[in-house]
């Protein structure tokens, strides 16, 4: 829903990647679930009542993906998902444990210990040194069963898409099992792209997959683990037994409910809409100088992830935000300084990775705001040029030409 209305009064706000804006049958569904007042494990009518609630919910996460409702594990967001599928199927089954370069910190910092699956220049898996590691690791020659794998659906910084069909097969092939974080591609699903495609074809069948509500448009704080099949699970929190054994804790019914609603309302955007607003603004970005990672491959339709070649993100982030437009570095860490990217160092970017803003259109971007931004980039990049800052790229394969 791409709303062409004049440029919004307020900030503007293009950071979809790190939280959609509440959509609005989220909100209603939330709201419905807050009016329960039993818990979903009491025996009673009242709890009876918010039971159903949560098991509809737990339907629809679990069908929009192929899986049978007991293979749905609510959590407390991704970062939980997938700190769970670390735990449950790599360390207490005994796997070792590989992921790919570029994920997120909910990976990286949960296996500290995993060794690094390389992506290529525009950020996409290298499948062969990842068959070569599977084939150092197949069961048979060693008295551990298969590794665990895990790889991101659609990176958070690039947008750039998995090749997940592949890699499946790999890890079938090596008998490895496959985690999937597809917290960034879960609701962003359109018919063509790598996650769908993978999806249809079977190919992720006996792959875990980690959600996030808020990525999605619904609330922070939710978020599931969807297993291959209704099998036992290691918990994090073994709690009062919920969620059948596998995570423990009292469910946070109207955040589920959230996250359910503003899943099936994802399924019904169309994305095209958001991509042809995207390739526009990163159009007029690429014409300001701008050098566009990963645009060489298929991407999330609301992603850009743009250097100024010279220009430290820092610098670019500030005169943004005074412009009134919220985007953001390629990485953040929790002090709220701008960390260089170990994405962008991944696909051997070293130079550009402390350069690069990342701007995440959401899924209610308005066009105008939309257009606006480009013009207020294209002034800033003007700027630093003046004051000689912006610099000819030497950049290794990533960049689109000015
Ligand atoms: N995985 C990816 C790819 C993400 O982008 C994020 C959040 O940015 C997470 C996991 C963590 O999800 P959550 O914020 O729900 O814990």
């Amino acid at each position: 829903m791409v709303q062409d209305t004049a440029v919004q009064q307020g900030p503007v706000y293009l950071d979809a990647n790190a939280t959609e804006p509440l959509r609005p049958a989220a909100r209603a569904a939330m709201l419905a679930g807050l009016e329960q007042t039993g818990n979903p494990s009491s025996v009673h009518a009242a709890g009876r009542r918010a039971r159903i609630m949560l098991e509809e919910a737990r339907q629809t996460m679990a069908s929009a993906f192929g899986r049978e409702a007991d293979c749905c594990v609510f959590t407390s967001g991704g970062t939980e998902a997938d700190t769970l599928a670390l735990h449950g199927f790599g360390r207490a089954e005994g796997r070792a444990i590989l992921i790919g370069a570029t994920e997120h910190d909910a990976i990286r910092k949960a296996a500290p210990e995993a060794s690094l699956i390389p992506v290529d220049g525009q950020g996409v898996i290298d499948c062969m040194a990842l068959e070569e590691m599977l084939a150092a690791h197949t069961p048979g020659t060693g008295d551990r069963p298969g590794p665990l794998v895990c790889i991101m659906a659609a990176n958070n910084e690039t947008g750039v898409y998995a090749p997940l069909r592949d890699v499946a097969s790999l890890c079938r092939q090596h008998g490895a099992f496959l985690h999937v974080d597809a917290v960034q591609a879960a609701g962003r699903m359109q018919e063509r792209d790598e996650f769908s495609l993978a999806l249809k074809d079977g190919s992720l069948a006996g792959a875990s997959l980690a959600l996030s509500a808020h990525k999605m448009g619904g609330p922070k704080g939710a978020g599931a683990l969807l297993l291959p099949e209704d099998r036992p699970l290691a918990p994090l929190l073994p709690g009062g037994g919920q969620e059948r054994g596998r995570r423990g804790g009292t469910s946070a019914l109207a955040s589920h409910m959230g996250m359910a609603a503003a899943l099936e309302e994802s399924r019904k955007q169309d994305w095209t809409l958001l991509e042809a607003l995207r390739d526009e603004l990163e159009g007029v970005m690429v014409q300001a100088g701008a050098l566009i990672m990963g645009h060489g491959v298929a991407r999330l339709s609301n992603t850009i992830s743009a250097v100024l070649p010279g220009v430290a993100a820092q610098m670019q982030l500030m005169a943004l935000d005074i412009e009134g437009y919220c985007v953001s570095a390629g990485s953040a860490c929790s002090s709220g300084k701008v960390a260089r990217s170990h994405v962008l160092e991944a696909m051997g970017q070293g130079e550009a990775a402390g350069q690069a803003i990342r701007v995440s259109l959401p899924w209610n971007a308005e066009a105008g705001a939309v257009r606006a931004f480009g013009q207020v980039y294209a002034l800033m990049a003007q700027r630093f040029a003046g004051r000689g800052l912006l610099k000819r790229s030497s950049l290794q394969g990533g960049g689109r030409a000015t």
